[in-house]
């Protein structure tokens, strides 16, 4: 089974997605436009939601109005570089419950090796989207994803900005059923496992620690 990539080719993501790449933005601008892109693609990930209906009253008549069914979908962070994508997509779904992994890159093996891990409770009966900017070799992203399924969510997907060929090919040998919403789907990694043309390191260009 291959798994499904949805780009999100909406005419602002991809406005916003140009402006992030380009070397000259500041790392306050950047931070800006991720927030804004990240509540749209947090918008688009969550179309498909179920919904049921609840009795309201309106200030002129009672009505049966549509909420979204079932227990607040869990938004897991990939330290560090999830942290800017989380904000945004917490400003569509304010109440939805938050979980944390932390994993860095050894830069040898290009491994992903875990360094903290917390969820909320009941994942079991939750949507899980996993978010984090760059799917580059795919290893955080399938090490990220093996934790979270160890606790049994009813669905997981993952959203990031910008994906390489090779981290989709990767991620999907690991997880066929877990789908992918990114912005791009650029050209190739370079010998760094850096995603060409990107648009650079996303925990440096968010934290402005370069
Ligand atoms: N991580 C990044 O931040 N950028 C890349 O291009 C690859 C991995």
């Amino acid at each position: 089974m291959s798994g499904s990539v949805i780009v999100i080719d909406h005419p602002l993501v991809q406005h916003k997605l140009t402006l992030m790449r380009r070397k000259e933005t500041s790392t306050a601008e950047f931070r800006r436009l991720l927030r804004e892109i990240s509540a749209l693609m947090g918008y688009e990930v969550t179309r498909d939601l179920a919904l049921e209906y609840v009795e309201i009253d309106t200030p002129l008549a009672p009505m049966q109005a549509p909420i979204v069914a079932g227990l607040k979908p869990v938004l897991v962070s990939i330290l560090r570089a999830g942290g800017g994508i989380l904000e945004g997509v917490l400003d569509v779904i304010p109440s939805a419950r938050v979980g944390h992994i932390g994993l860095y890159r050894d830069h040898e093996t290009l491994e992903a090796v875990q360094y903290y891990f917390k969820m909320p409770d009941r994942v079991e009966d939750r949507l899980v989207i996993a978010v984090d900017p760059m799917l580059a070799t795919g290893h955080s992203a399938v090490a990220a994803v093996d934790k979270i399924k160890a606790k049994g969510p009813r669905e997981v997907r993952f959203v990031c900005l910008v994906a390489a060929p090779e981290g989709v090919a990767h991620f999907h040998e690991h997880h066929p059923d877990v789908p992918v919403w990114t912005a791009a789907v650029d050209s190739h990694l370079d010998e760094n496992g850096y995603i060409v043309p990107g648009l650079g390191d996303a925990g440096d260009r968010i934290f402005g620690t370069k």
